[in-house]
């Protein structure tokens, strides 16, 4: 008797004809089929397989057969039920798998675990949902890792290493069970992404976890920072403060040719890096992410600046056209001194007053850089008075400063040297502006 003929599976590119085409609901092969028949639903909620065992091996043991050790892995659109014992995706004896490895679009409906194993080809992931727990341990990409679009509904360890670039881009992680990413070991030799890393376009929920990674190569536009957890992870550094990668991008490039939209989105996820490690009282990074949030509006204003100047260079474009299209450059015109004049000073003295707060407070983060100035203040209005008073001794001249740093009067200013008057206005000046940042750095830095 000749074997039934089955159709082929439903998924186009797939030739195989089995049982399940004709028997499943969806009519697709065994690595295809929909499997939500295979397993019952418990009142807890967990999926008992035990009734379709029979399948589940069968299942496995076909797999084996006819992809693995064919040493064929692609099982984009698979969907796999139950793990067994002996998982082919959990290497004792690791061999390095040079082939590449797709999952595309891949569903695992119970638990799925993926060790020791080392990756020497691309492996995509990309668009598979995983309903249960997902764990990659031990597993080294040595090339490109796409995960993007993945949905880990169940949370996900991964303890991996990422050679090349990494890419996780919009996935979405579970906000009631627990993702966490931490390399086998904190130490520099086992630093989990070592390419570009992208982590853009994703709401990070409460449940997930950041541990002891370097994200000096990760990127993050786009998603939501305000929640997740990050547990002695490290950032790149400039000038002293945390630095995002997506900053870098804007400074390799093209200076500021970025539009400001960029620095806005920028901006704001320091800003929310900012609330983060406030809300978990890591001042000192919280710290850090303020002063990077500063700098990016500083920069943000001055781009903004510089564009609206190009309205004025346009004009005087404009006015070399022939009258019939020069009358919509006047009707331009005609908005164009107020661009200019109001937008543009508004910016400059914003920059001006960041500038200024930069350089005496660091932004109110630093009470050592405005006691800085009030010695600075001091000591050149010593030497300012003892040399334009001719009688005074070092002594005076010091409880003059003092005096007019401190805002006490003078008894006899009008008879006291015109240059001296000038450098005790000055000195108040300067003290009005430095000793109240200087008391608002200091009771920022002692309030936490
Ligand atoms: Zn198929």
């Amino acid at each position: 008797m000749s074997p039934p003929e089955y159709p082929k599976c439903r998924v186009e590119w797939c030739d195989r004809k089995d049982q399940s085409c004709d028997r499943s609901p969806d009519r697709k092969c065994i690595f295809h089929c929909d499997k939500s028949n295979w397993y019952e639903t418990r009142t807890d909620g967990s999926k008992d397989w035990f009734h379709r065992m029979g399948n589940i091996t069968q299942f496995w043991k076909e797999l084996k057969e006819q992809k693995i050790d064919k040493g064929d892995y692609n099982f984009a659109l698979f969907v796999f039920p139950l793990f067994p014992l002996d998982n082919p995706f959990s290497y004792t004896n690791a061999e390095r798998l040079k082939v590449e490895v797709r999952f595309t679009g891949a569903r695992f409906l119970s638990n799925a675990t993926f060790s020791s194993m080392w990756l020497e080809n691309a492996a995509f992931f990309n668009g598979v949902i995983f309903l249960d727990h997902a764990t990659f341990s031990h597993v080294e990409f040595l090339k490109y890792a796409d995960f993007s679009d993945t949905q880990f509904l169940g949370g996900a360890t991964f303890a991996c290493i990422f050679y090349e670039e990494a890419n996780f881009r919009h996935c979405s992680f579970s906000s009631s069970h627990p993702t966490s990413f931490n390399p086998y070991f904190p130490s520099k030799e086992y630093t989990m992404f070592r390419g570009k890393t992208s982590f853009c376009e994703i709401n990070f929920p409460r449940t997930f976890t950041f541990r002891h990674v370097d994200l000096s190569h990760v990127s993050f536009s786009g998603s939501n920072l305000e929640e997740l957890t990050f547990l002695g992870c490290s950032f790149c550094k400039r000038k002293g403060r945390n630095e995002l990668f997506d900053e870098r991008k804007v400074f390799s490039s093209s200076g500021g040719l970025l539009p400001p939209a960029y620095f806005e989105v920028l901006e704001d996820m320091y800003r929310q890096l900012k609330y983060n490690f406030e809300n978990r009282r890591d001042w000192r990074n919280a710290s850090e992410f303020f002063v990077s949030q500063m700098e990016i509006r500083r920069l943000r204003l001055k781009i903004e600046a510089n564009d609206l100047k190009i309205y004025k260079e346009l004009w005087s474009e404009a006015k070399a056209i022939p009258p019939p299209t020069r009358t919509f450059f006047a009707k331009l015109h005609n908005s164009i001194p107020k661009l200019y004049t109001l937008k543009w000073w508004n910016r400059a003295l914003e920059r001006f007053f960041l500038a200024g707060f930069d350089v005496i407070s660091r932004y109110g983060e630093q009470p050592d850089r405005a006691l800085f100035w009030i010695v600075t203040l001091l000591l050149m209005g010593t030497i300012g008075i003892f040399a334009s008073q001719p009688f005074a001794d070092w002594n005076d001249a010091f409880l003059t400063t003092v005096r007019a740093v401190t805002f006490q009067q003078e008894n006899n200013f009008d008879s006291i040297h015109r240059s001296t008057q000038w450098i005790i206005t000055l000195l108040r000046i300067g003290s009005v502006i430095v000793l109240p940042l200087f008391f608002l750095a200091l009771r920022r830095r002692f309030k936490r």
